[in-house]
């Protein structure tokens, strides 16, 4: 049985990365809401880093305005900075610093969405697909293409690829919507429960 399963009624717990700005363009927020309603529609769990600031606050705010389930992990060094009070109805786990939050998300999550966002998104992305690189990790990765924005990663992927420091195989794969998002995740995880109940 799967973490979503004794957590959340049959649904997933689903991690989404992403940054603790809004971005340069309202679009970015918007789909971070989208992503929370149909998080939340789907009867999934959100797992996130507890802020209530830009495109992270965004995401829990389409969760919470549709009565879905958020755990929120902050260190508290970033509670204030980050405003995890301004989304009441989370459950908030406190931790020492960014390692441990970043491995309790990991911990608790059945796959993962990288929205738009800065550097902690980079590096929580990066954690989760090098590991799949290494064929020690398998939960599904997903990034939202809002507005093109990981175009750019992409390519520097692909040309470390070229220059064979990386597999041609990416450990992620790139959706245009929130909706295909949650519907990646929904379709290979459901198949592992299925699997692992016969
Ligand atoms: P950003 O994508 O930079 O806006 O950050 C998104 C989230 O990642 C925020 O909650 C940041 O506090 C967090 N973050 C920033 N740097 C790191 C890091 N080195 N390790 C883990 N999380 C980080």
């Amino acid at each position: 049985m799967g973490w979503s399963e004794m957590a959340n009624n049959g649904g997933l717990s689903i991690c989404v990365f992403c940054g603790a700005s809004a971005g340069d363009s309202p679009v970015y927020t918007q789909v971070g809401y989208e992503l929370g309603k149909r998080l939340a529609a789907g009867n999934h769990r959100l797992v996130y880093g507890a802020g209530g600031i830009g495109v992270m606050g965004a995401v829990a705010r389409g969760v919470a305005d549709n009565n879905g389930s958020i755990v929120g992990i902050i260190p508290e060094f970033l509670r204030d900075r980050e405003k995890n009070d301004a989304i009441p109805s989370q459950k908030v786990v406190v931790t020492e610093d960014l390692a441990r939050r970043k491995s309790i998300m990991m911990d608790l999550s059945d796959g993962f969405v990288c929205l738009p966002g800065g550097y902690g998104t980079l590096d929580e992305l990066l954690e989760v697909i090098s590991m799949k690189a290494m064929g020690i990790e398998d939960r599904p990765v997903v990034l939202v293409n809002t507005q093109g924005f990981w175009e750019s990663f992409v390519e520097l992927v692909d040309g470390f690829a070229g220059r064979r420091f990386l597999p041609e195989e990416k450990p992620f794969v790139i959706v245009g919507s929130a909706l295909e998002a949650i519907e990646y995740i929904e379709s290979p995880a459901r198949a592992r429960l299925v699997a692992t109940m016969e």
